[in-house]
């Protein structure tokens, strides 16, 4: 397992089974503030696809939406992250 923020090599957590997400508290907040720019993000890029939508830009939106999914993707495994983390405390 592998820091989510950093990517670096965690060691196992003696005694608990929930593997740990961070190598630190550091780590664990800047995640907290990417999950904000990643929300700030994707209501940008929602915004773009339907300006791309009405304007008939259809490649354009094609391309913010699977931004918009890839984006999603990261603050689902963020957030999912956090979760486990906050509920071992
Ligand atoms: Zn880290």
């Amino acid at each position: 397992m592998n820091c989510l923020k950093c990517g670096k090599e965690l060691q196992d957590r003696e005694g608990s089974g929930r593997p740990r997400r961070y190598c630190g508290e550091t780590c664990q907040k800047t995640t907290m503030m990417e999950i904000r720019r990643l929300n700030a993000r994707i209501a940008q890029l929602e915004k773009s696809e339907s300006l791309w939508r009405i304007k008939g830009a259809e490649r354009w939106a094609a391309n913010a939406a699977k931004e918009i999914e890839r984006q999603e993707a990261r603050l689902a495994e963020l957030i999912s992250a956090e979760r486990d983390e906050s509920a071992d405390v």
